[in-house]
């Protein structure tokens, strides 16, 4: 099978509880949002190229005609792991419009899915092969589509096919706007799914910095509901790396 995919490169997770660990970053083309603060905004769209790292942490990158074979990306895989290399980090764009593909392939390492939650029936199809789910929840403050509330259900429903046989976080991205009315859904339906799932509250990476005073009151806000709620901002733009 074939893929759009964006780029291929080694370097160190930036987000979540898994943030530190080495990954391989295979991230696809085209995404079915549009949030506002979308640090990604060129692999919503397929482009021709797929730009794949040379050596890691080199920023020596050279391209190949996208889609991208199967079978090639699994040698591309091979070729960027190395000893603390612990998963592959399937990222976008939304990497559940190629759930077929992610399927299809035979990899011996360990699958780390990021997911903006849209795609349950594609998440049903892939669950038994992801062994980390990262899974976003928007709020209506992201503009991320015209129709929140379906949404909202495709992405709680998501969250519930994975946390059935995969590691399931929730991440949600929080802007200065965010108030505890527009987290409230989330963090209802996540805790009528499991109150163990974790929610991380992630403060959005811009110049417009979210007070610490929400932040704090967000997080005391979910934990009246939700067992496990850290906040953890993007590191890897703090080290400059990809
Ligand atoms: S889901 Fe992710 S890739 Fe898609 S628009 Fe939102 S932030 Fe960008």
């Amino acid at each position: 099978m074939y893929a759009h995919i964006d780029e291929i490169f080694n370097s160190i997770q930036g987000e979540g509880p898994y943030v530190g660990v080495r990954q391989i970053f295979v991230r696809f083309f085209k995404c079915q949002l549009h949030c506002a603060y979308c640090d990604t905004p060129n692999s919503r769209i397929a482009g021709g190229q797929c730009r794949i790292e040379r050596t890691p942490g080199k920023n020596d990158f050279y391209d190949i005609a996208n889609p991208v074979r199967g079978e090639d990306l699994e040698d591309l895989i091979r070729s960027l792991w190395s000893p603390s290399t612990k998963h592959i980090s399937f990222t976008g764009g939304e990497p559940l419009i190629h759930a077929d593909f992610i399927r299809s392939l035979d990899l011996e390492f360990p699958l780390y899915l990021e997911t903006n939650s849209g795609f349950p029936e594609k998440a049903r199809e892939l669950k038994d092969k992801i062994a980390i789910a990262s899974c976003d929840i928007k709020l209506p403050e992201h503009n991320s589509t015209d129709h929140y509330s379906e949404l909202l259900k495709n992405e709680l429903e998501t969250i519930s096919i994975f946390n059935e046989t995969a590691e399931t976080f929730v991440k949600i991205i929080v802007l200065p706007e965010t108030t505890k009315e527009s987290i409230s859904m989330a963090v209802e339906g996540i805790a009528s799914i499991d109150r163990d799932i974790p929610l991380i509250l992630q403060p959005v990476t811009q110049k417009r910095k979210v007070a610490p005073i929400l932040l704090l009151g967000l997080m005391d806000f979910a934990a009246e509901k939700l067992k496990y709620v850290r906040s953890i901002p993007q590191t890897h733009k703090m080290i400059g790396i990809l």
